[in-house]
């Protein structure tokens, strides 16, 4: 059981696979007022830096599953280099339907909430496991602008427009599912160009390493294209942000 491979190859070297830096990770976990021995879930918890850094600077416990196994591994060695493997379990295995033995106090979806099948369904599975007036937080896009077409919507690795909404529709949304949003952490360009141009070295290091691998054609076009796609399209047209909710 994995994830597709380019991801593996393009992603090996990040250790947030999202457009938040460790700072913007560092906010969040201070806006939400942590307190030490607060159980927390993360589904689709990459390579462990949010529950690795929380558990050290907020003494926070969590347990993070990840079909990656090559981030899941990460993950596990990221806790040690912390001195965090007592506070942080990672389980490498698919999270669609995973909900946590106990209750715990904060269950999280990071940029992945196609786990849940959309932001709906993730929030649905993540309330199952969540204590009564736990919070749950929830990694996603947004418009800044709307793409004018389906194409630019593609240019940004959308399948449509409809795959995300603006931010004050996102936003309603959660309302609309009976939650309110009690804090929000939203990325900014730095973040965004940290996550994409990191790729490129990462994939132009892969390419001198593996130059007869069936996927160096692949990532060797996309080592040539994804910069000005990018510049293009993403960085001008999306939004990504960590929404924090309680139900109402
Ligand atoms: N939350 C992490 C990772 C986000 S990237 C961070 O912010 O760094 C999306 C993650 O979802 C990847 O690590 C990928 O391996 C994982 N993933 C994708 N499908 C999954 C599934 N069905 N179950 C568990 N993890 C999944």
């Amino acid at each position: 059981m994995d994830i597709p491979r380019l991801f593996t190859i393009t992603e090996s070297a990040h250790r947030i696979h999202n457009p938040f830096t460790a700072e913007k990770l560092a906010t969040l976990g201070a806006v939400l007022r942590l307190k030490p021995g607060t159980r927390i879930l993360d589904l689709g918890s990459g390579s462990g830096e949010m529950l690795c850094t929380w558990a050290r600077d907020y003494g926070i416990t969590g347990v993070g599953v990840d079909m990656s196994r090559l981030f899941s591994g990460q993950a596990k060695r990221r806790a040690r280099e912390l001195g965090v493997t007592e506070r942080v379990t990672f389980i490498h295995g698919d999270a669609t339907g995973y909900v946590s033995k106990d209750k715990i106090d904060v269950a999280a979806c990071v940029g992945a909430t196609w786990i849940g099948g959309g932001v709906a369904g993730t929030i649905d599975l993540l309330a199952k496991s969540l204590c009564d007036g736990g919070m749950i937080l929830i990694g996603e896009p947004y418009w800044l602008r709307v793409p004018p077409t389906e194409d630019v919507a593609r240019g940004c690795c959308a399948n449509a427009v409809s795959d995300f909404l603006t931010l004050p529709e996102l936003l309603a949304s959660f309302g609309d599912l009976g939650y309110d949003v009690v804090e929000m952490v939203l990325a900014d360009r730095e973040g965004w160009d940290r996550y994409e141009a990191a790729k490129w070295l990462t994939m132009r290091r892969w390419l001198e390493a593996n130059p007869g691998d069936d996927f160096a054609e692949e990532v060797r076009t996309r080592l040539t294209l994804e910069p000005t796609r990018y510049a293009t399209y993403t960085r001008n047209s999306l939004g990504w942000g960590v929404f924090a909710l309680m139900a109402r």
